[in-house]
């Protein structure tokens, strides 16, 4: 237990630390966690947040380079969301939109959504998480080929290590073997390709190292060989996330996007991008398909569209599939919180704020451009065996061997190690593996910038003393 058993009431604190832990463990299941490995340790207790920073329940501040999960893109405690949601739940906290009704919120955030997508996209299905919305892609696309009179055509292809949810068709386009081996996972045709990760993936028969571009076209090649393996008629979509986020901010080569466009448009097979983490500005685009150069024809969303101050997410649907439906009949499938009028007042406040301060354009030009250069220097550090950027997320693959990329042993835990430094030293930066990863507030100033990027330099220089201490480096 790192929990002191009294420490100062802090204003507002109704508990200690060490009582909230101990309730927590006793009733709260957390996602993704050891229950038991927790109760041992004690949560960190989140009590507060304001701009980039979040504050425990000992009042320590962290510099939240996460944005809270991938979401709270606008920065902590903006006023205008606060007011939009609290106006809205004075006015009408919920209706549905079921039996022919909608709510003034649930319109205009429509409208908007069809204004700042590209062109392709008029129309949107709102659900209240990504999880949901990828199921909702899942629906979609087999009902898209029902009405096509291809009802054969039902195979999605996603790719290993992808992640995209976690309900049974989230997980199931997911390509975590972790989640799967839980849950006797995938489900029914629902396949995996390999990823484009060149640091782990891009050396030749002979362990040559390949250009990046090569590697991008050799990756996109996987779907084509999938697509053969499987038969053309009978493949219905290719998902992926335009940046792989939870896999490990894994920043394809130039080539392959294009390249995937191409084999889906040559087989006429439904493109679908899942843009939960890349949309609404993170990549220095409003979505990631158009730092890519795709044409999706179903794009998800959630996390950002709120900036995580309430749960809303969603599918934009595009002439083609929206095309089908229209004449297809009643398409049988929604959620009660479909288009929740608070949620939908939420995200109009923060895509207007997003406008407003013109945070798109200043991730493009300003703040993602000098985030690249900055990772750039990182990258001669002695434990950075790569370090990638798009917009505001990035990468750092921590290795014994530079020269050569090896790995540290699995044992060490080094990517967990770097995490305990960052936390000490009050800077989240998630771990997957040994690849630490940032997507900050794209709100962050420079001066913000630099002093998270001293931060984490501070914080790898205390993993390598650690390792040197150890012996391991
Ligand atoms: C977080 C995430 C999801 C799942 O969203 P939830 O709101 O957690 O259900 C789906 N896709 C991607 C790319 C994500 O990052």
């Amino acid at each position: 237990m790192n929990a002191r058993l009294n420490p100062p009431q802090k204003p507002g604190a109704t508990r200690t630390t060490a009582e909230w832990q101990q309730t927590d463990s006793a009733h709260y299941l957390h996602p993704f966690t050891d229950s038991a490995a927790l109760a041992r340790k004690g949560a960190r207790i989140i009590t507060r947040a304001d701009d980039i920073y979040i504050w425990d329940s000992e009042g320590q501040k962290i510099l939240d380079a996460m944005s809270g999960l991938w979401c709270v893109n606008v920065g902590y405690g903006r006023q205008e969301l606060i007011e939009a949601a609290t106006r809205q739940l004075q006015t009408l906290p919920f209706y549905n939109s079921f039996f022919n009704t909608a709510t003034p919120p649930a319109i205009e955030l429509a409208e908007l959504l069809a204004e700042i997508t590209p062109p392709q996209f008029q129309h949107v299905f709102f659900g209240g998480s990504g999880s949901e919305s990828n199921d909702t892609v899942v629906r979609l696309v087999r009902r898209y080929w029902d009405l096509q009179g291809q009802p054969e055509r039902k195979v999605i292809i996603s790719r290993k290590n992808a992640y995209h949810g976690s309900t049974m068709a989230g997980a199931s386009l997911g390509g975590m073997s972790e989640m799967h081996q839980q849950g006797g996972l995938p489900i029914p045709d629902i396949v995996h390709i390999e990823q484009p990760f060149w640091f782990a993936l891009g050396r030749d028969e002979r362990s040559e190292r390949l250009s990046r571009e090569e590697f991008g076209r050799r990756a996109a090649s996987w779907l084509e060989d999938k697509i053969q393996e499987i038969g053309p008629g009978r493949v219905a979509a290719f998902i992926g996330e335009p940046v792989q986020g939870a896999g490990g901010v894994i920043v394809p080569p130039s080539t392959y996007w294009p390249e995937i466009q191409r084999i889906c448009d040559r087989h006429g097979i439904l493109l679908v991008s899942d843009e939960v983490i890349t949309g609404f500005g993170r990549t220095g685009q409003w979505f990631g398909c158009e730092t890519m150069g795709t044409k999706p024809d179903l794009m998800t969303f959630a996390k950002g569209v709120t900036s995580g101050y309430i749960p809303l997410g969603g599918v934009m649907v595009g002439e083609r599939v929206a095309k089908a439906l229209a004449n297809g009949g009643e398409f049988a499938h929604g959620y009660t919180y479909s288009g929740h009028p608070v949620a939908c007042a939420v995200a109009v406040a923060n895509i207007r704020l997003i406008q407003r301060e013109g945070l798109v354009e200043r991730v493009r030009e300003d703040t993602g451009p000098y985030l690249a250069q900055r990772y750039a220097e990182l990258a001669g550090h002695s434990l950075v065996g790569e370090a990638q950027t798009c917009g505001l997320m990035g990468a750092l693959q921590l290795v014994r061997d530079k020269t050569s990329g090896a790995p540290f042993p699995a044992e060490l835990a080094v990517g967990m190690m770097c995490r305990a430094h960052c936390f000490r030293e009050g800077l989240i930066m998630r771990a997957v593996g040994d690849r630490m990863i940032i997507a900050p507030p794209l709100s962050m100033t420079r001066a913000q910038m630099d002093e998270m990027l001293a931060l984490i330099r501070r914080c790898l220089d205390l993993t390598l003393a650690e390792l040197q201490q150890k012996g391991a480096f």
